[in-house]
């Protein structure tokens, strides 16, 4: 099987072809660089992706606060993920960068705040 993919490590976004064998990427073609190989791979054999969501704040001057995960998880994970993101609050002042929930789901990554509340967001 060929699977087709755009390449979304450099914005010059090459268009990749690959080879798909037994779960693996047998062979890669179209990349401009070695990246394109690289994320082809993973793409195929363990894709991940950086979520981003917001968590419901309670006692504080704003509804939500804008969180992430600080690596990429595995896609397949992104859904349960949002479960528990749904289930969270927040009801103390936190900084971007403060961490929400450490070892998140058991993936090995941390949810961190992902922007500043000022004075004036009260
Ligand atoms: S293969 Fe290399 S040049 Fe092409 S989009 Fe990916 S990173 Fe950029």
């Amino acid at each position: 099987m060929t699977r087709k993919l755009t390449c979304i490590e450099c914005p010059k976004g090459c268009s990749l072809s690959v080879k798909v064998k037994d779960g693996v990427a047998a062979a890669v073609s179209g990349q401009m660089c070695p990246k394109g190989k690289l994320y082809a791979s993973r793409e195929v054999e363990n894709p991940l992706r950086t979520l981003t969501s917001g968590v419901l704040a309670q006692g504080l001057p704003f509804a939500m606060v804008p969180v992430k995960t600080d690596r990429p998880i595995p896609k397949g994970a992104l859904l349960e993920a949002m479960d528990k993101i749904k289930k969270l609050k927040i009801t103390k002042r936190v900084h971007i960068g403060d961490v929400v929930v450490r070892d998140f789901l058991g993936l090995g990554v941390n949810l961190v705040v992902t922007r500043e509340f000022f004075v004036k967001d009260q």
